[in-house]
């Protein structure tokens, strides 16, 4: 896969697929512009070389073109992150943007209206993707967190670029920090796969099966396992149609020789509330009016040893409810032993929305070696598929 560091775009205009799906409040103020800060550096690359950019995105999931989820509100906090003024296509396609693109200038950046305003570009509409590609001389790709979906803009555009496609700096960095951990990490690689639902991590968690030492399950999906282990689970998150698959997995497991741990206790709550009545039970005895939010001080324990001693350590999906301060002291205690491993020489890969959002709640993330932005990417990443937006740019 090409860098834009392959390419010189003097006097190229440029065509960029950046993920500028940023949250807004109801002003719509931009309230977390990381993800513009994480475009900037490839925007800039292109413009230094003598090129200008044609920058795309969608915003939200607007049902066809909606005020509310229009990309000029961003504007103001582009031009402020870019320190440029930028030009505004209220139209994704047609003469009037044909128009404006042929007219931007070298070092010039223009912002199209969001790709989702158009029904074709979640299609992967071929024609809506040929006019995009018409606007420009070179295509790139800095989008990570789009990058599993096999979108206008993301994957079938790229056909119209051969020789001249390329990954952007975030993308090329999220593809290269997740190999590393994958595919190249330092044993012993431990994995803590966390969140509500086996069902959406059952993938992931087949896959790591064949690259971990450690696999450390935790969250709602924790329960599913106990339940197969025939243990009592009370009122717990249980994915019945499930439990067999987690006997397959517990089995592969030992197969494979890889360490499958579970938590040994937890914080039980008497409903499913932040104010609930709590108490701390071992896993051999979650009463039955009772279900676990959280895990409990000896898993917070055991999973700090594991880590420790671990070399590699991926993270995806929380401990407990964490959102709800009650439940969040497994989360936030993964999250302080992951720092203290990277801090001691671990290699350590955070993804997932809740998981990024447990590391910076507690001021974690600059001890972290590597925070995925993509959290449906990262995931099929881990899972060992090939991402269609990735597969387009090195074909
Ligand atoms: P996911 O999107 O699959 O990563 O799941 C994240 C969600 O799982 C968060 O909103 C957590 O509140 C929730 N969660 C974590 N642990 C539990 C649990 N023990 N019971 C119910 N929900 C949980």
């Amino acid at each position: 896969m090409k860098t834009v560091d392959d390419f010189n775009y003097n006097n190229q205009k440029v065509l960029v697929r950046v993920d500028f799906n940023v949250p807004l409040d109801e002003k719509y103020n931009v309230t977390d512009n990381t993800r513009i800060v994480m475009a900037k550096p490839t925007i800039e690359k292109i413009l230094k070389d003598g090129g200008s950019v044609i920058l795309m995105s969608h915003l939200g999931r607007p049902k066809g073109p909606d005020e509310k989820f229009s990309l000029k509100h961003i504007i103001p906090e582009v031009e402020k992150v870019l320190g440029k003024r930028i030009i505004f296509s209220p139209e994704i396609i047609g003469p009037e943007v044909k128009k404006k693109a042929g007219s931007i200038k070298k070092g010039e950046v223009m912002l199209l209206e969001n790709l989702r305003f158009d029904p074709r570009e979640k299609k992967g509409d071929v024609a809506f993707a040929r006019e995009l590609a018409a606007l420009a001389d070179a295509y790139v790709n800095d989008a990570f967190g789009t990058a599993h979906r096999a979108h206008a803009s993301t994957t079938v555009v790229a056909r119209f670029f051969p020789g001249k496609k390329a990954a952007g700096y975030l993308l090329a960095n999220e593809v290269k920090n997740i190999k590393k951990a994958l595919e190249e990490g330092e044993h012993p690689i431990t994995a803590i796969i966390g969140g509500a639902k086996v069902s959406s991590k059952l993938g992931v968690i087949k896959n790591l099966m064949d690259k971990v030492d450690n696999l450390i399950i935790v969250g709602g999906m924790a329960y599913t396992f106990l339940k197969a282990l025939g243990k009592q689970t009370g009122k717990s998150l249980v994915e019945d149609d499930l439990i067999d698959e987690a006997k397959n997995l517990m089995k592969y497991a030992k197969e494979k020789g890889v360490d499958l741990v579970l938590p040994v206790d937890f914080i039980v709550a008497d409903d499913f509330s932040p104010g609930a009545n709590t108490k701390i039970v071992d896993a051999d005895h979650i009463p039955e009016e009772w279900m676990g939010l959280d895990i409990g001080p000896e898993t917070i324990n055991l999973l700090d040893k594991v880590i420790k001693q671990s070399k590699t350590i991926i993270w995806n999906g929380p401990a407990g409810v964490f959102e709800w301060d009650a439940f969040s002291k497994g989360t936030r205690s993964i999250a302080q032993s992951i720092a203290e491993a990277t801090n001691q020489g671990a290699f350590s890969l955070v993804g997932g929305g809740d998981s990024v959002a447990a590391v910076k709640k507690y001021g974690l993330q600059d001890k972290i070696s590597y925070i995925s932005t993509g959290g449906g990417a990262m995931l099929e990443m881990l899972e060992g598929k090939d991402l269609p937006a990735i597969k387009a740019l090195e074909d």
